[in-house]
């Protein structure tokens, strides 16, 4: 057989694999917006038959066959190229799916999808104990899951692998430990600070539909395409994407609070703009799909944080959002909003959580889950282990579990090992960031205009239509020159929360 047509029929069958995957994203999109609560059995159904269809898909030994054969061909030679870069993803891919039993990926979707309406049954009863035998399960599963996949030094390692390819639990304990030793001291000098955010302004009435009128022209001014998207509401927002042409985002509101609707959009946006800003033409292949978590978390971060909650977008922003409310911030100056908008404080939930604080929800969670997976938690240990660190790392505890342990989808959705991607991503999005101050001088005087052009550009060329060229910790070296660490976020955090709180 030819060796391109043996790489195109390679590509076709795998493309098939991220066409079921697309579907998969479909239902499990409607399942968190608009599926009601009797859908769930037969919504777990079709999600398990689907991920079946696709585990099927990718293990078909003609996958191997073809792989054998391109591998040894000219077009796996330049490492650089598409062709090059699709066949060794592939071969990542495909190696992993067929050490997974089918029916374990299986049972992981059904009993994930249940797991997921159990969720949030208890996290409105506040009952653990009804959520603690479908953990128990899941771990299981997932311990099944690494097991079969396999690894050196920790199971852990097989399953933080999958969304951030490359990736060691050890070096992140380490690159987490340099970052929660800078981190504790800074909280307190906030603490301590003698001036304090206006706590009031944020609370105010902020009708809902404004609220998403103003959120989907924010996103729309950062580069956001809504002839490609859609924006709805969800318990726990997030982004996914259907196909080139068209990506779904998610957010919720709250009509006593300005904050998690509006951020959330910027957050999800942000996401949206790297899976809209992937190759169309490489489509269904590694080299048009997004590299890792960790670095799509670095996008959202950035909008979200580097950009939406620094002074220069408000400069632009706060007029229309006082003209989005009329009478409702008329008090209220540029200022005193920037600084509410970054206030500072240890608190329970991590989707709430500011800048500062926020990594040390992470640190805990990362922890928490290596030991359920090493065996050393059992789950129906969590709440205790859960109070215990909390307090370690805050010096608060939680009421009740619904603001403790409960209060995130990850682990009923069989995420263990996603939690430290939302680090890296703050990690590598103040990289990014210093680096695109670097090659674009004025960048903040852009942003005063409500021009975000060259930013999203910037990010365009050197990130999103990158695809998977490069191993995610490589792309950051190359785009940055530096190797990842924690240090560009403090200099930012200090920095930025130094002056608002004056200190440091
Ligand atoms: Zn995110």
């Amino acid at each position: 057989m030819d060796q391109r047509a043996a790489y195109d029929e390679l590509i076709r069958r795998f493309q098939e694999t991220r066409f079921l995957e697309s579907i998969g994203s479909v239902l499990g999109w409607d399942e968190r917006t608009y599926m009601p609560a009797k859908g769930a059995a037969h919504r777990a159904e079709q999600m398990a038959l689907v991920a079946r269809l696709g585990h099927e898909s990718l293990t078909n030994p003609r996958l191997g066959e073809l792989l054998k054969e391109v591998e040894a061909s000219p077009l796996a030679k330049n490492t650089e190229s598409a062709e090059a870069v699709n066949i060794r993803e592939i071969r990542r891919l495909y190696d992993i799916a067929v050490k997974v039993p089918g029916a374990l990926v299986e049972e992981i979707a059904r009993t994930t999808t249940r797991a997921q309406g159990v969720w949030q049954e208890a996290r409105k009863k506040n009952d653990f104990a009804a959520f603690a035998p479908w953990l128990d399960k899941i771990v299981g599963l997932k311990r099944q899951e690494a097991e079969a996949i396999g690894y050196k030094d920790s199971p852990y390692d097989a399953l933080l692998d999958l969304y951030e390819p490359g990736a060691k639990a050890a070096e992140i304990t380490r690159l987490f430990a340099d970052l929660r030793k800078d981190l504790v001291p800074l909280v307190g000098a906030i603490a301590e600070a003698k001036t304090k955010p206006r706590g009031d302004i944020l609370n105010r009435e902020f009708a809902v539909d404004r609220q998403h009128l103003l959120g989907q022209s924010a996103a729309a001014a950062i580069g956001f395409d809504f002839a490609a998207g859609r924006l709805d509401t969800t318990a726990h927002p997030f982004c996914t994407t259907f196909g080139p042409g068209d990506i779904r985002l998610t957010t919720r509101y709250n009509p006593r609070d300005f904050t998690p609707g509006f951020f959330g959009t910027l957050h999800e946006a942000g996401h949206g703009l790297y899976e809209q800003g992937l190759d169309p033409a490489h489509f269904g292949t590694p080299m048009g799909m997004a590299v890792s978590l960790g670095i799509h978390e670095s996008q959202s971060r950035l909008w979200e944080n580097q950009v939406g909650r620094g002074r220069p977008f408000w400069e632009h922003f706060f007029p229309r959002l006082q003209q989005s409310f009329p009478g409702t911030l008329d008090d209220v100056g540029l200022n005193d909003f920037v600084f509410a908008i970054n206030k500072v404080e240890r608190s329970y939930i991590r989707v709430e959580a500011d800048e500062v604080t926020y990594n040390l929800h992470i640190i805990l969670r990362f922890e928490m889950e290596q030991d359920l997976i090493r065996g050393n938690l059992k789950p129906n240990d969590v709440p205790r282990a859960w109070n215990e660190k909390f307090k370690a790392f805050f010096d608060l505890v939680p009421a009740n579990d619904a603001h403790g342990c409960l209060q995130d989808i990850h682990w009923s959705m069989g995420g263990l090992g996603y939690f430290p991607t939302y680090t890296l991503g703050n990690l590598y999005a103040a990289q990014f960031m210093d680096k695109a101050r670097e090659d674009l001088p004025g960048l903040e005087d852009d942003f005063r205009r409500g021009q975000f052009a060259r930013l999203k550009t910037w990010l365009n060329e050197k990130i999103h239509r990158q695809g998977h060229k490069h191993r995610p910790r490589d792309l950051g070296l190359k785009v940055t020159g530096q190797p990842l660490s924690h240090q560009p976020l403090m200099s930012y955090l200090r920095k930025k929360y130094g002056a608002l709180y004056g200190i440091g």
